[in-house]
């Protein structure tokens, strides 16, 4: 607003971000308590946090990592993808879904989203599968579940698995089901606009034992401790031993008790999110020339986003308006193929037109816990305005 503007003298600065993390005197009072203890890394805290992500994804196994990012990797890592095999991802996502496919080798093959949730469309994604298909990777847009009972049918049918980036999702259901029990493995981010944070942090969930059991090595360098499955095993009481590369993606337990206290407080966030989402739409449901997001039935999306359409090629106008009225609205995403480093690869623009569509229409309003009524009324009465 004008006011804010003279007041900082800072014209384009955002005064209100798109997210922030929600953090009380308990997460901070949690995180020192860790500190002053025996354990800051690979101790009980740990333990507890992949418990209760476990709980919450309806008793699914679930490892702690360093990451979204560090998820996806070990995800693909523990399906042992590489070259020659091929991965179908949809293109409306953060770039860490298909770059950490593509770092292990594997051809990405972009499938179209629905033009109404930005979610991979099954018939897209059946279209573009081959026999090479390992791995369908599907992204729970801004919140919203994909419709995974189509997705993980078709995936095995094609002989795949299915892979849930469910980065923006955690805490939401699909048909009465938890994120984190819906694909054969999904991953987690506990970044700070997430829907919950450990600062850097994520987690990879998977109901199948053996991919279970991999995730958890490859995070640990890949290290067997399980004397059953050594080639040594009466080598000594110490010796553990690598029988596939592995990488140090371990969440330290300073960060997972931070993520245990978070996780206490996921209803609110969830109720708190869901009102500012409905605030929104009653408010700009009716005004031409923007299209506000839909729910589908079987849905209860734990909404990290609030994705407003923005038509008639009025997007840019739209996300500089209010940025220079101290808004900081993001635009969520830029088609993955887009990125340069695809571009170099052979990837053409034209090659999913609903993910382009939705790209260039998309502006992601601020939606965080702690935002006031009155700060998402400011919001409204500028897009109104506009
Ligand atoms: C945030 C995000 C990631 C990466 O998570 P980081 O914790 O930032 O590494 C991956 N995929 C999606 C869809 C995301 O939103």
């Amino acid at each position: 607003m004008g006011d804010v503007r003279e007041l900082r003298n800072e014209p384009t600065r955002p005064t209100l971000p798109y997210g922030r993390q929600s953090v009380t005197d308990e997460d901070v009072e949690a995180v020192a308590a860790v500190l002053r203890g025996d354990w800051l890394t690979t101790g009980p805290a740990v333990r507890r946090f992949e418990e209760d992500l476990s709980a919450l994804a309806g008793g699914t196994p679930t490892v702690a990592v360093t990451s979204g990012t560090a998820a996806l990797h070990v995800a693909y890592a523990a399906t042992g993808i590489g070259s020659g095999d091929e991965v179908v991802c949809a293109p409306m996502t953060f770039v860490a879904t298909a770059a950490t496919a593509a770092l292990r080798g594997a051809k990405v093959v972009f499938a179209d989203v629905s033009p109404e949730t930005g979610n991979l469309l099954p018939d897209a994604a059946a279209a573009a599968m081959t026999s090479r298909t390992r791995v369908v990777s599907a992204v729970d847009y801004a919140g919203h579940p994909a419709p995974h009972d189509e997705l993980v049918k078709i995936a095995h049918d094609g002989g795949a698995l299915l892979l849930d980036d469910a980065a923006h999702s955690i805490g939401g259901t699909w048909q009465g089901r938890p994120v984190g029990s819906l694909a054969d493995i999904t991953t987690f981010s506990f970044f700070p606009t997430k829907n919950l944070t450990t600062a850097e942090g994520g987690a990879v969930a998977s109901p199948v034992p053996d991919l279970a059991r991999r995730a958890a090595e490859f995070r640990n360098h890949g290290l067997v401790r399980d004397k059953a499955r050594q080639r040594h095993p009466d080598e000594g009481g110490w010796h553990q031993e690598v029988h596939e590369f592995g990488l140090n993606y371990r969440l330290p337990d300073v960060l997972c008790a931070l993520g245990s206290s978070q996780l206490r407080r996921l209803d609110a966030f969830r109720a708190r999110r869901a009102e500012i989402h409905a605030r929104y739409t009653t408010a700009l449901s009716d005004v031409d020339g923007v299209r506000t997001p839909v729910t589908l039935p079987g849905a209860d999306p734990m909404w990290h986003l609030y994705p407003l359409r923005v038509l008639d090629n009025r997007r840019r106008d739209l996300y500089e308006h209010l940025r220079a009225n101290g808004i900081g609205v993001q635009v969520n995403y830029v088609p993955v193929y887009w990125h340069p480093v695809f571009e170099d690869l052979g990837y053409r623009r034209g090659m999913c037109p609903n993910a382009e569509q939705f790209y260039a229409e998309e502006l992601s309003l601020p939606l965080f816990p702690d935002l006031s009524d009155d700060d998402v009324d400011r919001v409204i009465d500028l897009v109104r305005a506009f």
